[in-house]
């Protein structure tokens, strides 16, 4: 008695291995949809729940004043950015992207948050890969996920 929309989405999953490099099974969700990933999944959620979307981007992307946090990836490390004044003091935030692995990327988007005094609410992804234990360095954080993959 699944949600059959479960189904749905995990059958979009195209599982591309050795991808970026060898050993990682890149859960690819762009086979049916535009490239871009958790920037897919947050705007719509913001705009049904009546949120601002603010989105935390790769190092150089943002024009603005910009907050970094450095992080350590499934594949490398790499640095999230929020513009200055974006999110501010005393302000709930869900946090979104399309794939929790070792968890350091939502990791950092709570340290941004929590740097400039929010309040993590909850974390939510599509896929999360419960073998790699993202989960457990999310600082107890309720993390919502559709499927998993391992
Ligand atoms: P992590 O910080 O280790 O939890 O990695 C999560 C981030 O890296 C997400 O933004 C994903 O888009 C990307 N990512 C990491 N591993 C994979 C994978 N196996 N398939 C697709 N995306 C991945």
């Amino acid at each position: 008695d699944q949600d059959p929309r479960i189904h749905g989405i995990q059958t979009k999953i195209r599982v591309v291995p050795d991808f970026p490099r060898e050993g990682i099974m890149f859960q690819d969700i762009t086979t049916h949809c535009i490239e871009a990933r958790g920037f897919i999944f947050g705007p719509p959620i913001a705009l049904a729940i009546g949120a601002k979307f603010v989105p935390l981007r790769k190092p150089k992307k943002l024009p603005g004043e910009v907050i970094k946090e450095e992080y350590v990836l499934e594949y490398g490390s790499d640095c999230l950015e929020m513009h200055v004044g974006a999110v501010h003091s005393g302000e709930r935030a869900l946090v979104v992207d399309d794939l929790i692995a070792t968890g350091g990327t939502l990791r950092a988007a709570m340290n941004l948050l929590e740097r400039v005094g929010a309040e993590v609410v909850e974390c939510a992804c599509v896929i999360e890969l419960p073998d790699l234990k993202g989960r457990e360095r999310l600082n107890g954080k309720p993390l919502y996920v559709l499927v998993e993959s391992h």
